[in-house]
C-alpha cells in the first residue's frame, strides 16, 4: 500500500501555462498542467501518481455514473509576495471529505494522499497560482466509484483525483432570494451534511424555477414544515439580528458544515458579535425585520467567500436590505481576505504552506 514517498510523478512534455490569460480566469474553467490520481482496489489504496491533466478513459458501466457514489471538496490556495504557496484550512476539508466518504459507503482517503499529495501537486504547478488581488488557485479533490457493473451495491474500486483551477475574482452580485416551500435540499437522516455530487443535481430544478421568477438563489427550509431555515443556495447562511449573528445549527445533519461558516463564526466573535448556532424560523426572521432588528443576511462558502443578500421573498412578504448600510458583512469579508492573503497575521493556524 501507499507510502508518502511513493507518489510517481510524470511531468508534461510542454507546459500550457504560457497560453493562460491571467486577466481572464472565470471560475472553474482552466486547469493546470498536472493532476493527482490515486487508485483504490482490493481493499486498499494501490497507487498514487501525479501526471499530466488529461481525459480519463472509463467504462460506460461504472457505478458513479449510474448510482451517484461521488463526493468532492473545494479549497483555495494563494501565492504570497515571497513566492510561497499557502492553502486555506485544508485539514478541515480533509476531515469533511472522509465524513462524506463514510456516509456514501466509500473508503476514506489517507492524509498522505489527500494533504501531502495536494501539496506536492501544488508545488509542481505553483506558477499557475495567480497573485493579483482576489485571485486564487481553486483546488478540487474528488472521488468516485469505478466498479464496472450495473448492480446496486457499494463499489469496490474508486478513483481519487485532485485537479487545480486558477481563478479570478468571483464577482458575487448581491443576491435576490426566494424562500423555498415546495422542494427540499436536506432532511434528517439524509445526506445534506455530505458533499456528494447528487445534492447539487437535486437542487438544480428549484433554483431554475426561482431564476425564472427573477431570483438568484433559494433559501432552503426544512422538509416537514418548510419554515426552519437551512442554507442559501449552496452556501451556509448568517442572519445579523441586533448585535447577534444567528446561523442554523449542525446537529440535525441537514446543514453542510462549511469551513467558511466555521471561520466566519470565529471572526464574528473577534469583531465583538454574539454568535448563536441554533434553529431559526422564517417567522422569527420576518418578525425581526418588522421590528427593525434584522440588519443583514449573507451566505458563506469557499467560492465566493461572502455573498450579500439584498432581497428576500417569503410568500407575499418582501424583505429588502440597503447595501450601503451594511457593516458586518463588508468588514467580515475584509478580515477574511486579509488573513488569506497574508496581510494580517494568521493567529489561528489556518494557512498551511505547501
Ligand atoms: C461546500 C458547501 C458549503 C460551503 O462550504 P465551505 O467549506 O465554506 O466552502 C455550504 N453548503 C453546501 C451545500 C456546500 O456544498
Amino acid at each position: 500500500m501507499v507510502e508518502t514517498t511513493n507518489i510517481n510523478v510524470t511531468k508534461v512534455a510542454k507546459s500550457k501555462l504560457k497560453d493562460l490569460d491571467f486577466s481572464n480566469l472565470p471560475f472553474g474553467k482552466h486547469f493546470t498542467d498536472h493532476m493527482l490520481v490515486a487508485t483504490y482496489a482490493n481493499g486498499g489504496w494501490q497507487s498514487v501518481e501525479i501526471r499530466p491533466y488529461e481525459a480519463l478513459s472509463l467504462q460506460p458501466s461504472i457505478v458513479a455514473i449510474h448510482y451517484g457514489q461521488a463526493i468532492f471538496e473545494g479549497i483555495k490556495a494563494y501565492r504570497y509576495e515571497n513566492g510561497e504557496a499557502q492553502i486555506f484550512r485544508p485539514y478541515d476539508n480533509y476531515k469533511r471529505f472522509n465524513i462524506s466518504a463514510e456516509r456514501m459507503c466509500m473508503p476514506t482517503v489517507p492524509q498522505e494522499i489527500f494533504i501531502e499529495g495536494m501539496k506536492q501537486l501544488i508545488e509542481l504547478d505553483k506558477e499557475w497560482i495567480p497573485t493579483e488581488a482576489d485571485h486564487s488557485l481553486y483546488i478540487r479533490p474528488f472521488m468516485f466509484a469505478t466498479d464496472e457493473i450495473i448492480g446496486v451495491k457499494p463499489s469496490e474500486n474508486y478513483l481519487f483525483i485532485i485537479i487545480l483551477s486558477p481563478t479570478g475574482p468571483y464577482y458575487a452580485a448581491p443576491m435576490k432570494i426566494l424562500v423555498e416551500e415546495t422542494y427540499t435540499r436536506a432532511a434528517p437522516g439524509g445526506v445534506g451534511f455530505a458533499k456528494n455530487a447528487g445534492n447539487y443535481a437535486a437542487s438544480l430544478l428549484a433554483t431554475q424555477l426561482a431564476k425564472q421568477k427573477g431570483y438568484d438563489q433559494i433559501l432552503w427550509t426544512d422538509a416537514f414544515e418548510h419554515k426552519w431555515l437551512q442554507e442559501v443556495g449552496t452556501m451556509n447562511v448568517f442572519f445579523i439580528i441586533g448585535n447577534t449573528a444567528v446561523t442554523p445549527s449542525l446537529e440535525e445533519g441537514t446543514i453542510l458544515a462549511g469551513v467558511t461558516r466555521d471561520t466566519t463564526i470565529t471572526v464574528l466573535k473577534e469583531m465583538g458579535l454574539t454568535v448563536e448556532e441554533r434553529k431559526i424560523s422564517i417567522d422569527e426572521l420576518v418578525d425581526a425585520y418588522d421590528a427593525g432588528t434584522l440588519k443583514e443576511v449573507f451566505g458563506t462558502g469557499t467560492a465566493a467567500t461572502i455573498s450579500l443578500i439584498e432581497k428576500l421573498k417569503y410568500q407575499e412578504k418582501v424583505l429588502t436590505f440597503d447595501l450601503d448600510k451594511l457593516t458586518v458583512a463588508p468588514e467580515l469579508k475584509n478580515r477574511l481576505d486579509d488573513i488569506r492573503t497574508g496581510k494580517s497575521p494568521d493567529t489561528h493556524g489556518w494557512m498551511i504552506s505547501v
